[in-house]
């Protein structure tokens, strides 16, 4: 790379940088290949892509050109919980992880159920300098107490793009039902936490055999299906009424949900939903100490494989950094949760960013917090499956860019739908070289969320810089 970003300042206009013989993927036009990138003075001068001779040696296994990628669905923890991560250390991690756009939920404490919060948020980012550009959701309902609705509107006007009690589903059906017309009306999708809370209290790991061995509470898969029915069931009823309501399901875990949101989407309803990194790759075997990826823990017969039999189990059992909500799932699920970003019954892949600090994940398995730090691995792991032949390249990198970018519509933050390699855009975009793996530690780690499942592990894919709306957002150490 030729260039002088190594003399700039995370936040400095990146005025020239020159990227030589690289596969540059852009899924705005399909097209992926050999290819430079040229940038002068923030903006994306030139996209040439190589023929012939000159392109002899350039692969899918080096250095990638990408647009930046955008997450629908992170923690930040601030206001309120700013020892497990902070405005300005979530949009550093952001970067390190290649995005250039996230979508902060809106559990903070206070909740974001009032403009006054965004307002604070966005007085952090401002501070920090991050060139990531924060969006954010609104709660539904006031304080995600599930009472009463939150300043739907207001929120609308201050800027939301989408509207969540994420942590928790919004408990009421009435409250659901109301809040689909009221955002409806403004155009603006409700992104549901699908999970039925009388079938999920206590729940500490997927009810199956692995939960049953260790001794922990199951989450039933009945759980998350029961939801999202209920969800399409009132969606369908307001449509008449309210032809603009859209429902997004975030971190979908489970076959039979997966299936009624192919099956409504057939039917044309207006849903989206998107899946997790963890929830594709790992299994619930992880919680019993397997350190196998979720496509290795089934055979060629589709059979799930017994960890237990099969001598996967290498490390110590009730390791916390593997609790999440939902749980991860057995290995069919998993592949089901891969089946469904590869026919587009998912539309993006959100990482659901939850550092914890180690005070909430460092106590016995039930009591643990739930959530991973995920937002700085999730496309080594999309990388994984690729290099796995799991997953097209290109169909993981929309699933970062244009999908994500497809379901907030008009509110896709700076970028709008133009997440490709646009010549004469402002330069937005990240450079990862594949063969270069990188381990998981506490210190390679830029969030203050230590609690990555991935601790120890060597992973494919090096970010080498990260370029956000023509500025600098992240920079390897090795990068030129
Ligand atoms: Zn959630």
């Amino acid at each position: 790379m030729a260039s002088t970003v190594a003399e700039l300042a995370v936040g400095a206009v990146v005025e020239r940088l020159d990227i030589e013989r690289a596969w540059l993927v852009d899924p705005l036009t399909g097209r992926e290949g050999p290819g430079e990138v040229v940038v002068r003075h923030g903006r994306l001068a030139s996209v040439t892509w190589l023929r012939g001779a000159t392109a002899k040696g350039i692969g899918p296994d080096g250095v990638l050109v990408l647009p930046g990628l955008l997450d629908l669905h992170v923690h930040l923890r601030e206001p309120g919980g700013e020892d497990a991560e902070t405005v300005a250390t979530g949009l550093t991690a952001a970067a390190h992880g290649g995005f250039t756009t996230v979508a902060a939920m809106a559990n903070t404490s206070p909740a974001a159920d009032d403009p006054s919060v965004f307002a604070r948020v966005r007085a952090a980012v401002e501070a920090c300098g991050s060139p990531v550009e924060l969006l954010l959701h609104g709660a539904v309902t006031a304080g995600r107490a599930g009472e009463r609705l939150a300043a739907l509107g207001e929120l609308a006007d201050a800027g939301a793009v989408g509207f969540s009690d994420d942590g928790a589903p919004v408990r009421s059906p009435v409250l659901m039902r109301n809040a689909l017309l009221y955002l409806g009306a403004l155009g603006l999708p409700l992104f549901e936490h699908a999970e039925d809370p009388g079938m999920t209290a206590g729940a500490e790991a997927h009810e199956g055999v692995v939960a049953a061995i260790l001794g922990l509470r199951g989450w039933p898969v009945a759980g998350e299906e029961a939801a999202v029915a209920r969800d399409l069931a009132l969606l369908a009823e307001v449509l008449p009424d309210a032809p603009g309501a859209r429902l997004h399901l975030t971190h979908l875990s489970t076959a039979p949900a997966l299936d009624l949101v192919r099956r409504a989407k057939a039917a044309g309803l207006p849903v989206t939903c998107d899946v997790t990194p963890h929830h594709l790759a790992l299994t619930d075997e992880w919680v019993a100490g397997a350190r196998r990826w979720a496509w290795e823990a089934i055979d060629a017969d589709g059979a799930v494989r017994d960890p237990w039999a099969d001598g996967a189990l290498v490390v110590g059992p009730y390791a916390t950094a593997t609790k999440v909500n939902p749980p991860l799932r057995s290995a069919d699920h998993a592949g089901a949760v891969l089946a469904a970003l590869l026919d587009g019954t998912a539309d993006a892949v959100a990482t659901d960013h939850a550092p914890h600090t180690a005070v909430d994940k460092e106590t016995e398995f039930g009591l643990a917090a739930n959530g991973i730090s995920g937002i700085e691995a999730a496309l080594s792991v999309l990388l994984a499956a690729v290099a796995a032949g799991k997953l097209p390249l290109l169909r993981a990198v929309e699933a970062l860019t244009t999908g994500p970018a497809s379901v907030l519509g008009a509110r896709a933050g700076r970028r709008g739908a133009a997440r490709g390699l646009v010549e004469g855009a402002p330069a937005d975009l990240v450079v990862v070289d594949v063969g270069d793996r990188w381990t998981v530690t506490p210190d390679a780690l830029c969030s203050l969320g230590k609690n990555s499942p991935f601790l120890g592990r060597e992973l494919p894919g090096r970010v080498l810089l990260t370029v956000a709306g023509g500025r600098l957002g992240y920079r390897d150490a090795g990068a030129g």
